[in-house]
């Protein structure tokens, strides 16, 4: 067990590990964070903080030695420079990242545990894709295997037509057909290391431009009836990972039952609203998974929860939102305002 006084190590500077050390905080732990960028709004609230690159093994190894635990709030950190953190355990492991940063591989791994992801084939040049729409038709989103995010590095294409005229980038793709989906849901569980598993409620989430915009609990009819299949393939894949901490798979709910979208081996934004809305948060089963302490309960605690995101420059008007007693606003202290950039959320519990 890590117990509360140590440092917890957080690779990644964004908002989803500021509330990581948010929750760390509540338990007594400190926090350390590694990014690559000076502008951290996680390390504003952390104890220490070490700005280098992902491939600096140097560093990477400093970092380590000063944590008694190392997780991670981006899937994109490259698996290789990790083997410098050395005795330091990282949780979750190598293993979820590996798949989860690889569209191709967590399509694959979740089609060998019987679930089903939408018709898809691998890209790497203009012949490829052509062979993937004869195959698959249109329309179709085509998207990096990795590093993409929020709708970032995703090319829509209606026709065999629109596909010829593309300046195909020169990185692994991934061709889908486009699912008709009633909605979109997701299911989180936070799994200990003695497989201990827990699931919250699922949130069914509507996106704008690729990003998620609200998520509400509790989901609609259709949701609910499919949320039983999404949560038992999430449970494998957990498993088969030897997951430890929080883990995401988006879905979408169809007339066939539920398609599998994206996995993210991590806390997720359609997450946000279980710090008011359930016993414990994602966050801080999070926190007490990686650190070997019992788990929480996941439990609902009001009737209902929305959580909107508070995205780019649309104006906000705090003082009102304020005002209204159901709402809770969170706001990641980010200097910089830019178009689609996630600055806040605003979680309001029915009661
Ligand atoms: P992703 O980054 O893959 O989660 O995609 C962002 C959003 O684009 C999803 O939440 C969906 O709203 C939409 N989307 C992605 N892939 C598909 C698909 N194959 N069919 C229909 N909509 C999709």
């Amino acid at each position: 067990m890590i117990v509360p006084g140590e440092t917890i190590g957080i690779l990644g500077g964004g908002q989803l590990g500021r509330m990581i050390a948010l929750a760390a905080a509540n338990l007594g732990y400190r926090c350390h964070v590694y990014a690559p960028e000076a502008d951290s709004i996680a390390a504003d609230v952390c104890a220490g903080f070490t700005l280098a690159g992902w491939q600096d093994a140097e560093a990477l190894a400093a970092f380590a030695s000063s944590c008694a635990v190392v997780t991670y709030e981006f899937e994109n950190v490259p698996v290789g420079p990790l083997s410098a953190l050395g005795a330091a355990p990282l949780h979750p492991g190598t293993h979820s990242l590996e798949v989860a940063q690889d569209r191709a591989a967590e399509k694959r791994f979740v089609e060998a545990l019987g679930g089903r992801p939408a018709p898809w084939a691998a890209v790497d040049s203009a012949a490829d894709l052509a062979a993937a729409i004869a195959k698959i038709g249109t329309p179709g989103i085509l998207k990096t295997r990795r590093d993409g995010y929020d709708g970032k590095g995703q090319w829509r294409i209606l026709t065999a037509e629109d596909a010829e005229g593309l300046d195909l980038p020169d990185v692994p793709l991934v061709y889908e057909g486009f699912v008709q989906f009633e909605a979109e849901f997701s299911v989180i569980l936070v799994r200990g290391a003695d497989g201990d598993v827990r699931f919250w409620d699922s949130a069914q989430n509507a996106h704008k431009a690729g990003i998620l915009s609200q998520s509400v609990v509790p989901a609609g009819d259709m949701v609910c009836a499919q949320v039983g299949a999404a949560r038992a393939l999430a449970r494998q894949v957990a498993d088969a990972l030897g997951h430890v901490g929080v883990l995401t798979l988006e879905f979408f709910a169809t007339a066939d039952g539920p398609v599998f979208n994206e996995m993210a081996p991590r806390v997720h934004n359609s997450g946000h609203w279980t710090i008011e809305g359930a016993l414990t948060s994602q966050f801080e089963n999070h926190v007490r998974a990686i650190c070997g302490l019992p788990l929480g309960s996941t439990e609902l605690c009001a009737a209902g929860v929305v959580m909107d995101n508070l995205i780019g420059d649309e104006a906000h008007d705090w003082p009102a939102i304020l005002s209204d007693p159901a709402n809770h606003l969170h706001l990641y202290g980010k200097a910089a305002v830019r178009p689609g950039r996630k600055m806040g959320h605003v979680t309001r519990l029915v009661l």
